[in-house]
């Protein structure tokens, strides 16, 4: 048996004997040989897949001190207090440590008691600090979160910049090791460029997670939405994460009223109410957490049965991220986008309000009209995402609102020809909204001012409201029929399979999905109601408040036909 193979044996009964699991999971064993032949490697895992023990366990087994840059204080505490649970000797050095603590750490450190040592990146920097490191033997260097480094990546932070630098001017060679669930090919290739990692030290999972159920709902009340969900899963944990802190706020409120244990977090708390928050989430003292996407990065609650999106977030790589911390433990969980094109509206608006520079905007805002056409897509939603990060893949997941949706396909393609024709016909030089009135036949100041009822498509869908053609846009933009560019306000243009379409060369289906709408309150079903309940109230001598509240009257009138 070679050295290496001694080793990998070694290492998979430490996995037996510490952490009580009984084979390696997918990519773990490759990345944990690399690194034991003493090969820098970068890891690409979906979230939950396990990246924590690909460094942690050849820790255990190398000579010297690992040491793991990881981006939050809170992550780092859960880690090691996990490790000493396991009794791993781990630590951890940053700025939650009195003066007093730092220097005991410090000298315990130069004794050798710690295999592991976590710190943020900021502490990389510390003369101090590289003095201590190079009095010691280091073994490996693990990045946790490596997309921290790219620009690219959702979560890029200035302080992730200097690890490659830093490394370069060590006094040793320890073998490096970058993590990260966030690969698309750019954030890879720039790890690859920081780290002179080549191709070939890259391990790529699948980013399959088969026991996850993607659903987006459109055009729904979200607040009553939530409530029956809630209802429904009295006993599950789960996480609701919402764009703003006004909206994580409200939604917080909203749920107390409702008697529902809930815990917020969002950046404009303190950091101890926000510890307080997280803590209470990952000990199940609360069972929900209404969150901004402040809340999450590394933490490993295993039994998060929900993820639920309260708004659409900015990037298709957040919202796997986000919605991936269900079901860690392998167990059956959901993941619900609540859709509204308003929340689109929203995001563009943050976008265009950054300080960022015109291609990172640009950059951004294409993004986010990837997680639109996500939202939008008729195809199997997990496909949909394994095909964003370039996995191929043929295979549906069989339980998505997309591969569930009973709706019936129909052939829309003469009225995607008109569509099609409109944009056409304005020269491809206005958005969703201007081509949506043109064909309603509306008489904004817009259309009159860009005397756009003059195009001959104009009216051709009076029957359908602005809101549907415009989602019906969407669809053909998700569906690759259009392509929406430039940011602020992007115009559409037509592709290859549009002018197909065109040229009747190809049909457009689509599928009806008027179930997943919510029907709407209607006038005279409440007035016949209220008829209905003035009766009640004389027979049973009741005021009428007593029998039902017109807000339930209301409600009910969306149900009766
Ligand atoms: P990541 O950092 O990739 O998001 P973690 O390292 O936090 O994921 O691991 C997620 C969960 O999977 C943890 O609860 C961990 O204990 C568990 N896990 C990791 N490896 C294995 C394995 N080989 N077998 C079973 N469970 C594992
Ligand atoms: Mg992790
Ligand atoms: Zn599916």
């Amino acid at each position: 048996m070679s050295v290496n193979n001694e080793k990998l044996q070694l290492a998979l009964e430490k996995l037996k004997s510490i952490y009580g699991y009984h084979s390696f999971r997918n990519g773990q064993r490759q990345i944990i040989k690399q690194i034991l032949d003493g090969t820098d490697t970068i890891g690409i895992m979906p979230t939950g897949g396990g990246k924590s023990l690909c460094y942690q366990i050849p820790a255990l087994i190398l000579d010297g001190l690992t040491l793991v840059i990881s981006p939050l204080i809170s992550l780092m505490k859960d880690q090691v207090d996990a490790l000493t649970e396991l009794n791993v000797p781990a630590t951890y050095l940053n700025s939650s440590l009195s003066a007093k603590e730092e220097h005991e750490r410090v000298q315990q450190i130069k004794q050798g008691f710690y295999k592991l040592v976590y710190v943020a990146p900021e502490r990389l920097e510390q003369y101090q600090f590289q003095q201590l490191i190079n009095q010691l033997p280091l073994s490996l260097v693990a990045i946790d979160e490596a997309h921290c480094m790219s620009q690219w990546g959702h979560d890029f932070r200035p302080s992730y910049l200097s690890i490659s630098s830093w490394l370069e001017h060590l006094n040793q060679k320890p073998v490096v090791l970058a993590l990260t669930a966030t690969a698309t090919k750019q954030v890879c290739k720039d790890l690859q460029q920081f780290l002179g990692i080549d191709e070939d030290y890259v391990i790529t999972t699948g980013f399959e997670r088969a026991n996850l159920t993607f659903q987006v709902k459109k055009g729904l009340d979200k607040k009553r939405y939530l409530d029956s969900f809630l209802k429904s899963k009295r006993k599950e944990s789960g996480v609701i994460y919402a764009s703003t802190r006004k909206e994580v706020e409200q939604i917080y409120a909203h749920l107390r009223r409702d008697g529902i244990e809930v815990a917020a977090y969002h950046g404009g708390m303190s950091e101890e109410d926000r510890t307080r928050s997280q803590e209470a989430f990952i000990h199940d003292e609360v069972k929900i957490i209404v969150a901004t996407n402040a809340f999450g990065m590394g933490i490993d609650k295993s039994n998060v049965r929900f993820v639920i999106h309260y708004n659409i977030p900015r990037t298709i790589e957040a919202y796997y991220q986000e919605a991936g911390r269900a079901g860690r433990d392998g167990e059956e969980s959901e993941c619900i986008l609540l859709f509204s094109s308003q929340d689109v509206r929203t995001q563009a608006f943050l976008i265009e309000q950054s300080d960022r520079n015109a291609d990172r905007q640009e950059m951004e805002y294409k993004k986010l009209q990837q997680m639109t056409a996500f939202s939008h897509t008729e195809r199997c939603l997990q496909q949909y995402i394994l095909l964003y990060f370039g996995d191929a893949t043929n295979k549906t997941c069989g339980k998505c609102s997309n591969c569930l949706q009973t709706g019936e396909k129909v052939n829309k393609t003469r009225e995607a020809q008109m569509v099609f024709s409109t944009v056409k016909r304005v020269r491809e030089r206005f958005g969703k909204t201007i081509i949506a009135q043109v064909l309603v036949g509306s008489s904004s100041q817009k259309i009159k001012q860009s005397q756009l009822t003059n195009v001959s498509t104009y009216g051709l869908l009076k029957d359908w409201t602005q809101k549907d053609v415009a989602e019906f846009i969407d669809i053909l933009t998700a569906e690759e029929y259009l392509l929406p560019a430039g940011t602020t306000y992007p115009t559409l243009q037509l592709t290859e399979k549009a002018l197909n379409v065109l040229l009747g060369q190809a049909e457009v289906f689509v599928t009806e999905t008027q179930t997943l709408k919510e029907p709407e309150e209607q006038d005279d079903v409440f007035e016949a109601l209220r008829e209905l309940r003035k009766q009640l109230s004389t027979e049973s001598k009741l005021p009428p408040y007593m029998i039902f509240s017109d807000k339930t009257l209301r409600e009910m009138s969306r149900y009766i036909p």
